[in-house]
């Protein structure tokens, strides 16, 4: 049997529920998981270092990536945002699916160097909604909250590079169509089935 581990990018702008739909995500299916990734940002309340993110400082950011120790990263507002390597490749080659939840860049990045990694963009309702849900959450101030809505703009534009554009209008929705996109794409790593439908138009 062919390994059916994959890496599943996906991305969204800030405040669009991209934790919530991940942890219903996993609650749903065994063989998904998520990678934590690495960030010099200060931990918000109630995150915790090794579970949401490793908190390191600059420096330590730095000396990861000249080591060639991450997968991708980016700058997002003034800090680095990246995916350490090895935990990634060898979930996938334990036939995992691994979540990467990172923004726009590191997604155009890894999408480049490994084309065969499905990229999914979490797109919100309305711009009305996302800055709704920003203002809501209380956990960036209004300054802050400017400069992710004015990043989402720019990511909104960038979506139509994805594979796949999941609205998330209603989160029991946007869960399903992903896990059905999941299947999918496990069927065909494992079977070699079609995939897309100008694929299944072809064959
Ligand atoms: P937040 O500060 O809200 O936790 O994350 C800010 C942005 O950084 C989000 O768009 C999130 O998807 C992105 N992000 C989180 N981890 C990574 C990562 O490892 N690499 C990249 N490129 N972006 C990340």
């Amino acid at each position: 049997m062919n390994n059916s581990g994959f890496v599943l990018v996906l991305s969204g702008p800030s405040g669009v529920g991209k934790d919530t739909v991940i942890s219903e995500l996993l609650k749903k299916d065994e063989k998904i998981i998520v990678s934590v990734s690495m960030t010099t940002r200060k931990p918000r309340p109630g995150e915790v270092d090794g579970v949401n993110y490793y908190f390191v400082s600059q420096e330590e950011f730095e000396e990861k990536i000249q080591n060639g120790e991450m997968l991708e990263y980016a700058r997002y507002g003034s800090n680095y945002y990246g995916t350490p390597k090895a935990p990634v490749y060898d979930w996938v080659s334990k036939g995992m699916t691994v979540i990467l939840e990172i923004e726009v860049q590191g997604a155009t990045k890894i999408k480049k160097q490994q084309p065969d990694v499905c990229t999914m963009f979490l797109m919100p309702p309305s711009f009305h909604a996302l800055r709704t849900r920003l203002e809501g959450r209380s956990t960036e101030t209004p300054e802050e909250i400017a400069q992710r809505l004015e990043i989402a703009r720019g990511e909104i534009n960038m979506a139509t590079d994805y594979d796949y554009i999941i609205v998330n209008d209603r989160l029991e929705n946007a869960v399903e169509n992903i896990l059905e996109l999941i299947y999918r794409h496990r069927r065909h790593l494992r079977e070699g089935t079609p995939e897309t439908e100008e694929e299944l138009e072809r064959k």
